[in-house]
């Protein structure tokens, strides 16, 4: 062994679902949207000018955080803004758990946040979801360097209430705890109205799934100002640019179109409830989702099975091979026409056995 190896950081880094480059998979492995992104984006991404390709990007990254101030009818300085969740998440983690007593979040969640914390050094715990996959409020009572969990959880796609977020907030007031919104526009209802009440609470956001815009990489947090100014020291000791102007053109554009917005949102909760019922009718059964997909168990056949026989047919599920969750399958719900093909798959798939 080298002697440099010995300091070079101990990463263990979490494996993204798989994203084929070809264009023949249908794809439900990565709770991407469906649809292409309200027209307005392209329009502004086009319009993007030599100069500003040619200058750095405001690093206060005010076009966009205007944008959303508005939308969320909150201050500009309870906004931050960054490439995707992951990068808002993780410079979330670097800003507020620096504790020596453990962080807190779900044994079933996203796997992210374990990493994170490895990578950070970060001392953690994970508190087991109950029998019905819900989280447990009591868990999160206890002493703690702070508390993140996605709400809806992923990826059971399980909704706790604001009541519940509130009490955890509430009891826990010299932590900072972070609630990870990524699939809330899919009919959740949201804890942003926690907000003005406690300084404590950091909610995230993203454009990947709602706003069709994973590719563009724009996330974003709403918080009380002292949390937001923490954070935009954290990144501007760090890396004063994350965000690039196409990606800060693109992300205004998209909060101006709200029945774009609103239509796409609908047409992903039609084919949803569509799914449940169809996937039921082959043996399926799971959680209510509030997301924008289902994770479901087969009465008769292993969840492994199934991925790995829709996936010779070119139909792409996200499987874990956890503890708990092992017999599962995590389905992002596509178009009508992408669902219909997987509904045929499983179908013949389900007749072998
Ligand atoms: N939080 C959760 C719960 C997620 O499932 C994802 C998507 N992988 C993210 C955050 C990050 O999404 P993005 O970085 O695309 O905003």
């Amino acid at each position: 062994m080298n002697e440099w190896m010995k300091n070079v950081r101990k990463t263990e880094p979490y494996v993204p679902g798989e994203q084929p480059q070809v264009t023949t998979v249908t794809k439900l492995n990565t709770n991407e949207n469906p649809y292409p992104p309200a027209p307005g984006v392209r329009e502004a991404i086009a319009a993007v000018s030599d100069e500003s390709l040619r200058r750095y990007p405001d690093p206060d990254c005010r076009e966009l955080i205007r944008a959303l101030a508005e939308y969320y009818q909150v201050e500009e300085n309870q906004v931050f803004v960054g490439v995707g969740s992951d990068d808002v998440l993780g410079m979330a983690f670097m800003t507020f758990f620096n504790s020596e007593k453990p962080v807190l979040f779900p044994d079933i969640s996203y796997a992210f946040y374990e990493v994170w914390a490895d990578m950070l050094q970060i001392p953690f715990q994970k508190q087991p979801l109950d029998e019905t996959f819900h989280l447990r409020k009591e868990d999160y009572y206890k002493e703690n360097g702070g508390i993140v969990f996605p709400n809806p959880n992923a990826p059971t796609a399980i909704l706790e209430s604001p009541s519940f977020v509130e009490d955890i907030v509430s009891r826990n007031p010299a932590s900072v705890v972070i609630v990870d919104e990524a699939y809330i526009d899919f009919g959740g209802e949201s804890s942003l109205g926690l907000i003005s009440k406690y300084d404590n609470l950091l909610i995230t956001r993203t454009f990947s799934k709602s706003r069709s815009l994973a590719g563009m990489r724009i996330g974003f947090a709403i918080g009380q100002p002292a949390l937001i100014a923490a954070m935009q020291s954290v990144r501007n000791s760090y890396n004063s640019y994350t965000m690039n102007q196409t990606a800060l053109s693109a992300g205004t554009a998209s909060l101006k179109d709200e029945d774009w917005f609103r239509d796409h949102i609908a047409r992903i909760q039609n084919t949803r409830e569509e799914a449940v019922r169809r996937l039921a009718e082959l043996g399926f059964s799971g959680p209510v989702s509030s997301a924008n997909f289902l994770f479901v168990t087969h009465e008769r056949v292993p969840a492994r099975e199934i991925f790995e026989a829709l996936r010779r047919e070119h139909i792409y599920v996200r499987y874990f091979s956890k503890p708990r969750i092992d017999n599962f399958l995590r389905i992002t719900v596509g178009t009508p026409e992408e669902m219909e093909r997987l509904y045929t798959a499983l179908k013949g798939i389900l007749q072998t056995y």
